[in-house]
């Protein structure tokens, strides 16, 4: 399909709003918006701890929408008209999935609305079976999914597979995971491949889908093929960035479903999706060729991708600094893959 210039024009101005701003996944979103140049609100909710994110959005040309809870569908419905939305794009967390459908009820009485993204940014959650209680979690944004088709809101989903981070080491949420320094956790025989896919790629690519006529009505999957890379691999690329190898332990299929099992929460949900990526091939064990399914790659064949080579190269720098400010610190070189005061910027690629 031919896109007319005056169409994409006008939808480049598209005023986007941001429900999960703050959160790991929504920074990246928010940043590519405010970096396409685009008008872009983001909902806060009450609280101190997000108070320097929401600054340094806001330092970029955001505007914050104070007490902005998707749960409350009039004050939804007031600012979408008010502000004047084109484009909602969700990231809440997965403990507020079930959330959304406020939010779909008020984008559909305001009727206005061109594109809603809801929350997704993982796996096709129609195809991908976890077991719980990750399950739980992609039940309810399958239902998310049916409300979004049921109601006539234009939608997009981005299914952008794993976020470019040390995939999940002791189970883990990616946000706190730097690679390891003392030896690799490998699920099963390490063989099976994902997609992984740089914090600032999948916001960059978000918000260029996120009115693109082609996307309408369909379902996105990021397979950057430079990024296609199983855990053996990764490792082997970790072991040239630090110069040196490290044991593998191998973490079996019985050891996952165990931690799954033990239904402690996150960890078991990081466990069950680890199982389903690494194990199942959750990534890779179906084609895409349905009539609602595209593959971004086919949408913008000249944009590269940020590699998982140059993610680690940035964590091994980052690293470096780690290392030589804890030993300026105490005297005591930070040798764990752990350190608490650098987790929140750096266990993530962006
Ligand atoms: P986070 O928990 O980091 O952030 C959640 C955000 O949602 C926060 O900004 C939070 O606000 C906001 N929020 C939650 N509830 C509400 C509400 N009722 N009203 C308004 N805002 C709300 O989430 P993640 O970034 O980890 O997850 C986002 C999505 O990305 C999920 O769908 C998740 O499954 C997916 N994901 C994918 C990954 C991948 O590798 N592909 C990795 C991680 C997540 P506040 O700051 O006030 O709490």
């Amino acid at each position: 399909m031919t896109v007319s210039p005056s169409f994409a024009a006008a939808a480049k101005q598209g005023r986007v709003l941001i429900a999960g701003a703050t959160g790991f996944i929504g920074q990246f979103v928010a940043e590519a918006s405010l970096e396409a140049g685009r008008t872009t609100y983001v909902l806060v909710r009450s609280g101190p701890s997000k108070a320097k994110t929401i600054k340094a959005l806001q330092e970029k040309g955001a505007i914050p929408i104070p007490q902005g809870n998707i749960n409350d569908q009039e004050f939804l419905e007031k600012i979408l008209k008010e502000y004047e939305i084109d484009v909602v794009i969700s990231a809440v967390g997965g403990d507020s999935i079930r959330d959304q459908l406020t939010l779909v009820h008020a984008i559909k009485a305001v009727g206005t609305i061109k594109r809603f993204l809801p929350s997704e940014f993982g796996h096709d959650v129609d195809r991908a079976n976890p077991v719980e209680p990750g399950l739980a979690m992609y039940i309810e944004k399958r239902t998310v999914r049916r409300v979004v088709e049921e109601s006539g809101v234009p939608y997009t989903y981005i299914c952008c597979n794993s976020i470019a981070s040390w995939p999940y080491y002791d189970n883990t949420h990616p946000s706190e995971v730097l690679p390891p320094l003392d030896h690799f956790q490998i699920y099963g025989d390490g063989s099976v491949k994902a997609y992984f896919v740089a914090g600032s790629d999948i916001g960059k690519f978000t918000i260029k889908a996120a009115d693109d006529i082609r996307t309408l009505n369909k379902s996105i999957h990021f397979r950057p093929p430079c990024n296609f890379l199983n855990i053996n691999e990764l490792a082997s690329m970790w072991e040239k960035k630090i110069g040196r190898s490290l044991p593998r332990v191998t973490v079996t299929e019985q050891d996952l479903l165990a931690a799954a099992g033990e239904n402690i929460i996150p960890q078991s949900i990081v466990a069950s999706f680890t199982h389903d990526i690494f194990i199942k091939g959750c990534q890779v064990n179906f084609s895409i060729d349905g009539p609602n399914e595209v593959e971004l790659s086919s949408l913008y064949p000249d944009e590269s991708f940020r590699s998982v080579d140059e993610c680690f190269d940035e964590f091994a720098v980052k690293m470096k600094d780690m290392h030589q400010e804890g030993a300026k610190d105490d005297g005591i070189a930070a040798q764990n893959h752990v350190v608490e005061k650098m987790l929140p910027i750096t266990a993530m690629c962006a």
